[in-house]
């Protein structure tokens, strides 16, 4: 089905004088959900922690034993669930014997949120769009943690007690790992292009610390891969050559980049900049305008859309990434489903 193709045309604002030139500012923050009307107060009983402790700092067993004794003070249950290994989250939270009143609480990054987001929408039961989420930021990416301005655990365990819902929309993706079809749901972006080979490195050079990602980047520009795909947008084909693709649910991923500073979470659709085959300089310039807070988005290099549904076809499986794991690769489908999850906000 072909649908009309949305795309976002941007009027950059005036430039302002700095040492090295004028500059595009940033683009003015927008609100991360843009319906504020309250979806529903939720009355916890009971909370699944789903504790990932090898995430981010390695926090994770310390956060849950405050959590449980703090949620305890509070007159609700606690559950600790550690995982184990990769999937394990997944695994976990599909086989969970819900009843009313449970809520899950993700103790880790935006990996784990996406593990266990992809359990509780496979279940595909009553409890699938009905549980809610509360997210504890401990990894070392926490996009949809930054996102919502949930600051630390303590903020975290207030939204839950006080029990107030959004609903968030979810990104079902279809791709392949060796040779077989997998689904994964995801909450805050899906990489393909450059973005993903900055990864692939950077996870490489973990020793490095935070700095890996920008040296991946960096890497990954002077290497110039381009890489020719079929892009359908909606249905609406785009061939063409592509350095990157930055398919965003939320507005900011990896190491706090604001990569769609225009994405809301609960509008339906998901946030798609294309960046075409441009030169090494060019990527240059639009990677130091996106570590500028998102003004990558008035480049001329850079094309604005929003989707219902994306595809992208390559001649050779091409790698993807998905919540910041590197999961597979093309082809990828993905379809939004409009506010799928429930989220303590
Ligand atoms: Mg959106």
């Amino acid at each position: 089905m072909v649908d009309k193709l949305e795309r976002v045309d941007l009027v950059p604002p005036d430039k302002l004088k700095g040492l090295l030139g004028s500059y595009y500012p940033p683009p003015e923050p927008v609100p991360h959900f843009i319906n504020q009307k309250l979806e529903e107060i939720y009355p916890v009983n009971r909370v699944h922690l789903i504790v990932n402790p090898f995430a981010g700092q390695k926090k994770g067993k310390h956060l849950a034993s405050l959590l449980a004794s703090d949620l305890d003070q509070s007159r609700i249950k606690s559950v600790i669930h550690f995982t184990e290994y990769v999937n394990h989250a997944e695994e976990l939270v599909s086989k969970l014997e819900f009843v009313e009143g449970d809520a899950l609480m993700s103790v880790g990054g935006d990996g784990t949120i996406s593990e266990i987001i992809t359990g509780l929408l496979k279940r595909n039961d009553s409890f699938s769009n009905s549980i809610p989420l509360s997210i504890v930021p401990a990894g070392s990416g926490n996009s949809q943690a930054n996102d919502m301005q949930i600051t630390d655990y303590l903020d975290a365990l207030q939204r839950l007690t006080t029990g107030k819902l959004r609903k968030m929309d979810i990104g079902k993706v279809t791709f392949f790992k060796d040779g077989k079809e997998q689904v994964r749901y995801t909450h805050n972006l899906v990489g393909w292009g450059l973005g993903v080979d900055a990864n692939i490195l950077a996870e490489k050079m973990r020793f490095l610390g935070p700095m890996r990602y920008d040296i991946g980047s960096l890497m990954s520009i002077i290497r110039g891969k381009v890489r020719k795909a079929k892009c359908y947008v909606d249905g609406n084909l785009i061939d063409s050559s592509f350095i990157l693709l930055l398919i965003q649910n939320t507005k900011t991923g990896g190491d706090r980049l604001t990569l769609a500073p225009m994405a809301h979470v609960d509008d339906g659709k998901m946030d798609l900049g294309v960046i075409y085959h441009i030169s090494r300089f060019q990527v240059l310039k639009l990677f130091n305008q996106l570590k500028a807070s998102g003004s990558h988005v008035w480049n001329p290099n850079v094309e604005y859309y929003r989707f219902k549904n994306l595809i992208i076809e390559t001649d050779d499986p091409t790698a993807i990434n998905v919540d910041g794991e590197n999961l597979g690769t093309t082809p990828l489908e993905i379809n939004v489903l409009p506010s799928a999850l429930k989220v303590f906000h």
